[in-house]
């Protein structure tokens, strides 16, 4: 672990070992942390605070930007290390490392465009003017899952150091390698010692340790929703600063006039990339009547390419390689899924197997016709490569079965029709509407959901609110 520039055991001396999910080999171990490793890296980060805060914004800047270009031109052996942990393909696990540094370097340039506020006063007690100044919070925690372990720890510490802030990271406790390696870039490009700490361990041991700390004043989370519940019950009533991204079950709504081959091809990516272990995906999918068969043969054909396998190897063309699930347990419940699914009148289309090989946690990715709308597929967050599809020929109904779950991330719809483009922007309850896109989060938008995917932002410029206060200051005493 990383605690005060120092590489640390943990103090009672446990080690986790790191799995990797295509080989089922042990590539790593890391220290398990416990209370005393959390309290010294929290006491570490706030002794760091006030010299970091105090830093002038260029210098902080410069040194986030020149973690971008290590970050790119480590971008090899981090993507080795991110398929060796995570099991995601080397060009998966590239196009995550380009994303950070992309990150990265969009809050360097950001850190130094921020800007405060001049206001007229009235003079009832004496000529005054007021400022709104923003002022960094302190120790941040930035705790993030095994989907995406760099993009995710970059959209919390990139905007946490920017704005001055000292941070104490916690890994998913099976994907915490490839961030101990961005840790050490960091370092090297001047973060000083104790602004930026690593703790690794299992959530269950420590989670609330560094959630309830009271010297944590703030607290970015993405995870599972029952875990960002638990944390909001630690962190409500010590009225901490809480950004929660958490599970998704996104919409897409593919209209009578779409153009289907371009949708097809934007559902496969934002269903099956990295194994469609992905908040934001596209999860359930509803086709108009009109055009339901020609997208259902399409997606069937481009499903049937992916070849699950290790992600160090390269699939022969035209077959893709799809990664395992993550997790056995996690590879469990997608089956679970499937079969509730089947049970509930669905139609498996393609895949659900599970390969012939013994060792790794793979899924042949699916396609479920028509789930009834009480199955688990459509009830829950399906977080692996199987997608159920719907006909529907009515729009509102469209609109309110896409509605029609406890979560609200991401969404999209496909069609030229402006109203219908409208409606589904006003009506679909969702922090994100894409609109014949592709569902991903650009670094430069604000991205976060609402009802149970969470509340707060993270991206954009709107990111950097959420790791300051704003404080009024009235000046008077002018004449
Ligand atoms: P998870 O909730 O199991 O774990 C996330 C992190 O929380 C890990 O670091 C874990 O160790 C930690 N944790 C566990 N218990 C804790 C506790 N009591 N206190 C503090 N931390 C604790 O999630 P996961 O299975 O790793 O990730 C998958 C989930 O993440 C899915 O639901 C997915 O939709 C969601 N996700 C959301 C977004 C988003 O931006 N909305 C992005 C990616 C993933």
């Amino acid at each position: 672990m990383l605690i005060g520039g120092e590489w640390r055991r943990a103090a009672a001396g446990e080690e986790i070992e790191v799995v990797n999910p295509a080989t089922e080999d042990v590539v790593g171990s890391v220290p398990s942390a416990g209370t005393q490793d959390v309290e010294l890296a929290v006491e570490t980060a706030k002794r760091a605070f006030p010299e970091w805060s105090a830093t002038d914004v260029e210098h902080r800047a410069g040194i986030l930007a020149k973690a971008a270009t290590l970050i790119e031109e480590r971008a090899k052996d981090l993507a080795a290390t991110l398929t060796a942990e995570q099991g995601k393909p080397v060009l998966e696990a590239r196009g995550e490392v380009t994303h950070l540094a992309h990150g990265v370097r969009f809050y360097a340039e950001a850190a130094t465009k921020v800007r405060g506020a001049y206001q007229d006063l009235p003079s009832a007690f004496g000529p005054a003017y007021g400022m709104v100044i923003r002022r960094p919070m302190g120790v941040c925690a930035a705790i993030t899952p095994y989907n995406f372990p760099l993009t995710l720890l970059g959209t919390k510490v990139a905007p946490a150091l920017a704005s001055g802030n000292t941070v104490v990271a916690k890994p998913a406790s099976t994907t915490p390698l490839a961030t101990l390696e961005v840790a050490r870039i960091f370092a090297e490009a001047g973060v000083p010692d104790g602004v930026l700490n690593v703790v690794t361990g299992r959530g269950a041991d420590i989670g609330d340790v560094l959630v309830g700390h009271p010297d944590v004043r703030r607290i970015a989370f993405t995870g599972e929703t029952g875990t960002g519940r638990h944390i909001m019950g630690i962190a409500g009533p010590q009225l901490k600063r809480v950004t929660l991204e958490l599970g998704g079950s996104d919409p897409v709504i593919v209209c009578a006039d779409a153009d289907v081959d371009a949708a097809v091809k934007a559902v496969i990516i934002g269903r099956y990339w990295n194994a469609g272990q992905a908040c934001l995906g596209c999860k359930r999918v509803f086709v108009h009547d009109s055009v339901y068969d020609a997208f259902v043969s399409q997606l069937v054909e481009r499903v049937g390419r992916y070849e699950p396998g290790d992600g160090t190897v390269k699939a022969e063309k035209p077959k893709l390689r799809m990664g395992p699930i993550h997790t056995r347990k996690g590879r469990d419940e997608l089956l679970a899924q499937i079969e509730d699914g089947v049970a509930h009148g669905g139609e498996v289309l393609i895949g659900g197997g599970t390969g012939s090989g013994d060792k790794g946690f793979f899924l042949e990715p699916a396609v479920v016709a028509e789930p009834g709308d009480e199955s688990r597929l459509v009830t829950e967050e399906v977080f692996g490569p199987v997608l159920p599809v719907f006909r529907f020929g009515d729009f509102d109904d469209a609109i309110r079965r896409a509605n029609d779950t406890p979560y609200g991330l991401g969404s999209s719809i496909w069609t030229h029709d402006a109203r219908l483009i409208h409606r589904a922007a006003q009506e679909i309850d969702a922090g994100m509407t894409w609109v014949n896109q592709i569902h991903y989060g650009y670094d430069e938008l604000p991205f976060g959901g609402v009802k149970d995917s969470g509340f707060g932002k993270e991206h954009g410029i709107e990111a950097l609110d959420s790791y300051v206060e704003t404080k009024s200051v009235v000046v008077g005493g002018l004449g």
